[in-house]
């Protein structure tokens, strides 16, 4: 913008001699003709020039003037020779209009060369930018940032084992050329969103110790066609220029999705990108010293071209963690802050079952803002538990008004969830509120003890059951439903169809699996699922279906309507209180002369379900 700034300095000094101009100008004073012929009369005429149809002059008081001569000025030439008054003639005297206009055009002509200027040089900056198109914007990793390494990365060891053999590559290739070994040109890291393959990515480049160059997928995808594939193209360049070296390729979907898959035959643009990204990694020869190590969270989406062998023929899976994953991510998350004695870091991890190592991270964050608004020097178990709930559910909604009726019916719902909760002992309550959370009216928090691979059928029934007593509460007490149950219904009905269709629990349809779907489930192909069985059997799964979650209902009604005191207690409390925890539960429960059945009994999500480790019941 420096053009600009020149303009307005232009501008501005033209504008001033401007002004000084005119007020030189106004130091003279228009005589009219016979005011100047009776001066000159008088005497009072110094000198004057005469020229162009105009006179100007000084007076003998040092004054100046000019006069506009007529046509004919003969009269006024006798008279100053008569006078004796020094006279010059002037053939072209610029008068002030002659000046005015001028400096107009000046003034004018300035700033249209300004202006030009002005697009000039952002023609050029653009032209230097359209050059740089093809360049492909890697960031070469900077080790002057605070560095990243293994350390800070938990859990995941094979992932981390995995990519120390690639630095061994790198670093020591004749030991496996000698031996015939192909190094791998290509690392793919796969894993659900959030499971810490950026990290892992930038770790190894804190780790590796040779030029790193970080790319994402979606920095090739723009909106010319063949940008991207020079961009492909300039990478590996300088890719080439510095190895032994790594080139890490983020979000490859973005770039890497199936060819032809795009609504109207496919996007170009993707597609050129693409091919000259395979064109590259095939034109790598095995030990180049480039490796390719790229992640993606949608694997299933992946051109299957990219993981043919020769290109990314590692594979490295990452799942969200278990338990002891959590609690080590926990550790390095915490690692440097000032924790309470209070802070369980185990059953931190044993609570936040299904979370992912970015929740996680994010709940400790969190946990840390709300100390610090606290005022407080320390981390408590209280902060990262309002922390742990506020990631799951979002944070409270005190505000959000809610009709009494509304919270009657909404502490009958919940109590429902509680109750059975605690007699069934799916999953361990630990608080039960009504005060709106996220989007979520209200929800009764139930905690996995540990995480689970397995689940009995029973368990999943009784999983349901819990599910389904909030609307069984509410038309028990009411004898009427609201909407807001629909979260759980979908839950419950969720849960229904896996146990017919993937888990064959079924004992009419049998133990066969119906529909198949392809890889793990975070690969999000859920939706294509493929049909192997006939219009009859999907009615019949239908029927199943609607068979077992009907079941589960009148149970659900059955278990209330014979605790009837205990439901009213736990709601007249809730009513009371907005928020009641696990053990509160437990001390009305016993007050009420119920003792939960199977106390203590071990529950939780299934590690292939997608049950979360929080049921809320209203959407
Ligand atoms: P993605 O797999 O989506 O690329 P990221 O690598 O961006 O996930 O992870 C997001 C954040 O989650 C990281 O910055 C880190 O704070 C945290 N995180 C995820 N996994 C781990 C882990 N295994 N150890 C430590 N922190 C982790
Ligand atoms: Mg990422
Ligand atoms: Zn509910």
């Amino acid at each position: 913008m420096r053009s600009l700034r020149w303009l307005v300095l232009g501008t501005a000094m033209v504008s001033l001699i401007l002004i000084w101009i005119v007020r030189e100008q106004s130091r003279f004073q228009e005589l009219r003709y016979d005011q100047l012929k009776a001066a000159l009369e008088d005497g009072r005429v110094r000198e004057i020039e005469i020229g162009n149809q105009q006179a100007v002059g000084t007076l003998t008081d040092g004054t100046g003037f000019f006069t506009n001569l007529p046509d004919r000025y003969d009269d006024l030439q006798r008279l100053v020779e008569r006078k004796g008054v020094p006279l010059r003639y002037r053939r072209t005297l610029i008068n002030a209009a002659a000046w005015q206009g001028l400096l107009t055009s000046l003034l004018l002509l300035a700033i249209f060369v300004g202006v030009l200027i002005f697009f000039w040089r952002q023609m050029q900056v653009g032209n230097q930018q359209a050059f740089n198109f093809a360049k492909s914007r890697a960031r070469r990793y900077d080790h002057s940032q605070p560095k990243i390494t293994f350390d800070d990365v938990a859990d995941l060891e094979e992932a981390k084992e995995e990519l120390r053999e690639v630095i061994d590559f790198l670093k020591n290739p004749q030991r496996f050329q000698a031996l015939g070994a192909k190094v791998p040109k290509g690392v793919l890291l796969m894993g659900p969103p959030g499971c810490g393959k950026t990290l892992l990515a930038r770790a190894f480049a804190g780790e590796a110790g040779v030029p790193f160059f970080h790319i994402s997928g979606s920095e090739f995808v723009e909106m010319f066609v063949g940008v991207g594939a020079a961009r492909v193209r300039d990478l590996f360049e300088q890719a080439k220029a510095q190895r032994p070296c790594v080139l890490f390729m983020d979000e490859l979907d973005a770039v890497g999705r199936l060819r032809f898959a795009g609504i109207g035959g496919g996007h170009d643009e993707r597609e050129q990108t693409l091919n000259q990204l395979l064109a590259e990694m095939d034109g790598m020869e095995q030990n180049s010293g480039i490796v390719v190590i790229s992640a993606t969270n949608r694997p299933d989406v992946l051109d299957p071209a990219l993981l043919r062998p020769g290109r990314f023929d590692r594979r490295i899976v990452i799942d969200n963690p278990d338990a002891k994953g959590r609690e080590a991510i926990l550790r390095v998350h915490l690692r440097g802050k000032p924790l309470a004695d209070d802070v369980d870091i185990e059953k931190l991890a044993k609570q936040t079952a299904g979370f992912s190592g970015a929740d996680l991270a994010n709940m400790v964050n969190e946990a840390a803002i709300l100390a610090a608004r606290k005022a407080q020097d320390k981390l408590t178990m209280t902060d990262l538990l309002e922390a742990l709930e506020k990631v799951i559910a979002g944070p409270e909604r005190k505000s959000r008004l809610l009709t009494e009726r509304e919270k009657k019916i909404l502490a009958y719902h919940e109590s429902g969830h509680a109750l059975l909760g605690k007699l069934l002992g799916v999953r361990e309550v630990t608080k039960v509120t009504i005060i709106p959370r996220g989007l979520a009216l209200g929800y009764t928090l139930h905690l996995p003890q540990e995480d689970r691979y397995l689940m009995t059928k029973q368990e999943i029934l009784d999983e349901m059951t819990v599910a389904l007593g909030g609307r069984a509460s509410e038309e028990l007490v009411f004898g009427e439903v609201t909407t807001g149950a629909h979260n759980d219904l979908e839950r419950v009905t969720e849960l229904a169809r896996r146990m017919v269709c993937e888990y064959g629990m079924s004992e009419r349809l049998g133990p066969v699996t119906l529909g198949k779907k392809a890889g793990p489930i975070f690969l999000g192909r859920d939706i294509v699922e493929d049909r192997n069985y006939s219009e009859e059997i999907a009615s019949e799964i239908d029927k199943e279906v609607r068979r077992t979650v009907e079941e589960c209902y009148q149970r659900a009604m059955d278990i209330l309507k014979s605790h009837r005191q205990a439901l009213e207690m736990l709601a007249a409390r809730l009513l009371e209180k907005e928020t009641i925890d696990g053990e509160e539960v437990d001390e009305i429960l016993k007050r009420a002369g119920v003792t939960s059945q199977r106390d203590g009994k071990r529950a939780g999500g299934s590690k292939d379900g997608q049950e979360s480790s929080v049921r809320q019941s209203d959407g």
